[in-house]
């Protein structure tokens, strides 16, 4: 039986954290189911890797559902400390809009060869799954660690390496699993818009409102309004993917397609141009306010003939206007689950201490990123998760007095 220290399991951005910073002290070992790590780091931010988010560490941390949770991780590896490590190994970076943070180079496969670069004292094992954690931390019947550290991440993209197997592997309470930053698939086809990009407008679901850019695709809608609201409509349903297989279900967002105007100030401006601009075909009219590939659409789907001059239309078909543009629907019967980005729910908060990463009911195991029951919206928010809840916890049990 080979003994070590500690054992980190899972090589993604969680993992490989915690094993460097345990490693600097403690004899680590580090499992990975692949043949490398950090497949899902790869194709972060499409490739670029959007690593964090940069807002003012309070601001930040009000952007996520658990940020008393987070505060001690998110205060121990801050921003800067997380930029420095790298900055420190030579590779800088750019801020882009929304405070997002990416590599210098734009590659993902940057941050990931630092990461791998950091970990040469740690003994890597590749192609090893963790089946099995017995009572006395014996690992698959042939490792046997004094801490552990379980960094498998979530259920999503499985191609990378995830596996809803693993959170049976100790019995930490687990919450409802559920698919996070996913697309939506409408009721109605789109091909015939597939492509077209709403700007700015103002995504509602129920009470909940986000703005953000949308993006039609041939099945659904997608783009960062969407799939930040989406969080919010998968946190309202009822299911558990470790339950039920396909989840279905038809509800109904609106889209604020002018949400610099409110419904008064649109009439008072329809009236007054309606009657200077009496000629005018409706569908050149409303380039003002609509994306111009989005407008046949549009008026079709509202029964109005775009050839119609505005001093022809009536009023009932004024409100109408009106009325979708400020809240244009689509009925939504579907996640595009194969392209969910994150997993909402995973193991309790509640058996965790969030000032060590350490369970409360099974001294020297830890948890670390994507397992936990924690998730953020899209825009480096994520990996800061992932990263900083890695760091404390491989403190935290490197620090351990065994
Ligand atoms: C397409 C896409 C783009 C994204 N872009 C961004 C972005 O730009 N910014 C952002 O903040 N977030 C982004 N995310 C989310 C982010 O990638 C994840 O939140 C993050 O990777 C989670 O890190 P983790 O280490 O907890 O888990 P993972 O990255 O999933 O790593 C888990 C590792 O554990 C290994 N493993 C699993 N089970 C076992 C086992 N039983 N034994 C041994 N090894 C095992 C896996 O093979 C894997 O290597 C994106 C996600 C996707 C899918």
């Amino acid at each position: 039986m080979k003994e070590y220290d500690i054992a980190v399991i899972g090589g993604g951005p969680a993992g490989m954290m915690a094993a460097i910073t345990a490693g600097r002290d403690s004899n680590v070992i580090l499992l990975e189911k692949n043949s490398s790590l950090g497949r899902k780091l790869l194709l972060t931010g499409g490739g670029r890797c959007n690593i964090t988010n940069n807002k003012p560490i309070k601001k930040l941390l009000n952007s996520f559902d658990n940020k008393n949770f987070l505060k001690h991780s998110f205060y121990t590896l801050t921003n800067e400390n997380l930029l420095s490590f790298f900055e420190d190994n030579g590779l800088n970076f750019i801020e882009e809009d929304d405070n997002r943070i990416f590599p210098e180079t734009e590659k993902s496969s940057d941050v990931l060869k630092i990461l791998e670069d950091n970990l040469s004292d740690v003994v890597i094992s590749y192609n090893y799954e963790v089946k099995s954690i017995k009572d006395n931390f014996i690992i698959n019947d042939e490792i046997k660690a004094d801490r552990i550290i379980i960094a498998t991440g979530g259920v999503t993209y499985p191609q990378t390496g995830c596996s809803p197997d693993n959170y049976f592997l100790t019995s930490q309470p687990i919450t409802d699993i559920k698919y996070g930053l996913v697309p939506l698939i409408t009721k109605r086809d789109l091909s015939d818009i597939a492509g077209v990009t709403l700007y700015d407008v103002t995504v509602s679901y129920r009470k909940i409102k986000v703005k953000g850019n949308v993006l039609i695709s041939h099945i659904g809608l997608t783009g960062p309004g969407i799939i930040n609201l989406s969080n919010e409509i998968s946190k309202d349903l009822t299911y558990n993917l470790l339950e039920n297989e396909k989840v279905e279900f038809d509800e109904r967002i609106a889209i604020d397609l002018c949400p610099d105007f409110t419904r008064d100030e649109l009439k008072e401006k329809f009236t007054q141009d309606f009657q200077d601009k009496g000629k005018t075909m409706v569908k050149n009219y409303l380039k003002m306010f609509l994306t111009n590939s989005f407008i046949d659409f549009f008026l079709d789907e509202i029964d109005l003939d775009g050839q119609t001059q505005l001093s022809r239309i009536n009023k009932k078909s004024k409100n109408r206007l009106i009325e979708n543009l400020k809240n244009f629907t689509f009925e939504i019967t579907s996640f595009n689950d194969r392209l969910a980005k994150v997993t909402i729910g995973g193991v309790a908060l509640s058996g965790i201490n969030p000032k060590t990463m350490e369970s409360t009911s099974i001294p020297n195991l830890y948890f670390a990123g994507e397992i936990l029951d924690l998730h953020g919206p899209t825009g480096g928010y994520n990996l800061k998760i992932a990263f900083s809840t890695g760091f404390l916890a491989g403190l935290s049990a490197g620090e351990k007095q065994f």
